[in-house]
């Protein structure tokens, strides 16, 4: 089936909904289904001519890339549970055999289980581990803000506690890899103690960000792109609207205090709805023109969110030759270009795949390399954990969130130093009838399609009780 592919349209599109979502990621599409699913009439219009958002599949020189986000972690009941809903199988990433560590000084260790680095050092990373979970206990993971320190620890550098907690430099390199270069993909002096509290409240324990058996268990057959791609299909061209960005956002109050008409403006479709879902990253609110103008708060939040920067890099081989040596194809060196390493072989296909990620101040020098002297230092970061073989793959991509006019980053965004604390409150909250819906937002699966899963679910929810 096709979607509404409005821009070959000629004439602007004139609809009547109850809901009108922006965006057709994850957030919004979910958003989508549970409200027609309760009986309400929508359209979605998205600003690419694809849906997927963040999650996006090409098959490039004959290999199958997913170029956003892929994996589904053992512990995201949401997203697993809409798998089943979707009928959607899934395969296991391959993990036997050892894994790889260059230590700070550039030794090569393999290793199985955990970092092969000194007791004491590992001792020093349990201890940083344990003092992040308490604290992330203290927190409930959709309202961090209200912990009575916030502000406090909202102030505190997440590089500065570290370095306050220990003098293990290998042992503070490790767990601020973890959160800085592994999830938020932020240099960890960017971000606060009370937004890493919760990163790791939002998977429950930090073992759940960085155990990979638990973090990267599976991906989708078919790529995690294809969820959005059914949800769509299901939903159909009468509602999922493509290649319609969205300027402006107008709406009225009825006079007695109750939201009225909210007028959609793309460059093809106008809505008139009761409601309006804004199911696009923070960092772009503002790319919309709102009006009334959004409330001072709101405005001035929004500026105070932003995207990381990671670079998703991926090697195709004509072997997963790797294994043949006994290796799982992970590998991990904080201070490596690419910084972690894992098989991303498709089960079932003989050509092997290594996805590798060049994270923050690295991602910045590694764009500015002229392309091939580019790929040959990826290439050659690949070739440091796997040996020369690993200097000549069949197909590369290197994943260009940056560079896309609606996305402007990657994995996600965050608020910088004290935002949390000071604006976080608001972010959940509709302004008259518009609402926000985005895994950038949501406290359980922050970040991941799991998060969006939940917002989008629990937004339409709330809209669906409204109506
Ligand atoms: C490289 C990479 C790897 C990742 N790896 C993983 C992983 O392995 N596992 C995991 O769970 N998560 C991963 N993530 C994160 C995950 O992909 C995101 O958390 C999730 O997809 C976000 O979904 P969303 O719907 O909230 O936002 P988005 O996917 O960003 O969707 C927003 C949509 O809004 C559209 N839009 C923007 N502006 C407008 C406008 N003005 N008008 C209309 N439409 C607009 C955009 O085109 C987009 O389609 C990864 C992300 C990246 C980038």
């Amino acid at each position: 089936m096709t979607l509404s592919n409005a821009s070959s349209s000629e004439h602007t599109v004139e609809l009547e909904r109850d809901v009108v979502v922006i965006g057709a990621g994850i957030s919004g599409l979910v958003t989508a289904r549970r409200l027609v699913e309760a009986g309400h009439t929508v359209a979605v219009l998205e600003a690419r001519d694809r849906v997927g958002g963040r999650t996006w599949s090409q098959t490039i020189d004959g290999e199958f890339f997913e170029i956003g986000g892929q994996w589904v972690s053992s512990d995201q009941d949401a997203l697993k549970a809409l798998l089943r809903e979707l009928g959607k199988e899934t395969f296991p990433r391959y993990r036997d055999g050892n894994s790889i560590y260059i230590s700070g000084d550039g030794e090569r260790r393999e290793f199985r289980g955990d970092f092969p680095v000194a007791d004491t050092t590992q001792q020093q990373i349990q201890l940083m581990v344990d003092a992040l979970d308490e604290l992330a206990a203290q927190i409930d993971a959709s309202a961090p803000w209200n912990h009575p320190r916030a502000a406090e620890l909202d102030g505190i550098q997440f590089s500065t506690w570290l370095a306050g907690l220990s003098d293990d430099a290998e042992a503070i390199r490790i767990v601020d890899h973890y959160i800085a270069a592994g999830m938020l993909t932020k240099p960890s002096h960017c971000f606060s103690l009370l937004q890493a509290m919760l990163m790791v409240a939002s998977a429950e324990k930090f073992e759940h960000l960085i155990d990979e058996g638990i973090l990267l268990d599976e991906r989708v057959v078919g790529g995690m792109q294809s969820v959005s791609e059914q949800i769509a299909a299901e939903l159909g061209a009468e509602v999922v609207h493509l290649a319609t960005p969205v300027r402006r956002l107008q709406w009225a109050s009825n006079g007695d205090g109750a939201p009225g008409t909210v007028i959609t403006t793309s460059d093809r479709v106008t809505v008139r709805s009761r409601f309006a879902v804004v199911a696009i990253p923070p960092n772009l609110y503002a790319t919309i023109d709102y009006s009334p103008a959004l409330p001072r708060p709101q405005q001035v939040a929004h500026q105070h969110h932003s995207m990381g920067l990671v670079i998703k890099a991926q090697a195709a081989y004509e072997r997963p030759f790797w294994r043949d040596r006994g290796l799982s194809g992970t590998g991990f060196a904080s201070h490596e270009r690419v910084c972690e390493v894992y098989d991303n072989t498709v089960a079932g296909h003989d050509h092997g795949m290594l996805v590798g990620f060049i994270v923050s101040e690295r991602a910045d020098e590694t764009w500015a390399l002229p392309e091939d002297r580019r790929r040959e230092a990826v290439l050659e970061s690949f070739a440091a954990y796997f040996g020369e073989e690993a200097l000549k793959p069949i197909a590369f991509y290197l994943s260009d969130w940056g560079s896309e006019e609606f996305t402007r980053g990657a994995y996600a965004s965050s608020y910088d130093l004290g935002g949390l604390s000071r604006w976080g409150h608001l972010q959940n909250e509709p302004v008259g009838p518009v609402y926000f819906a985005s895994s950038d937002i949501q406290g359980a699966g922050y970040l991941h399609v799991d998060g969006g899963v939940r917002i989008g679910t629990d937004t339409a929810a709330r809209i669906g009780s409204a109506l």
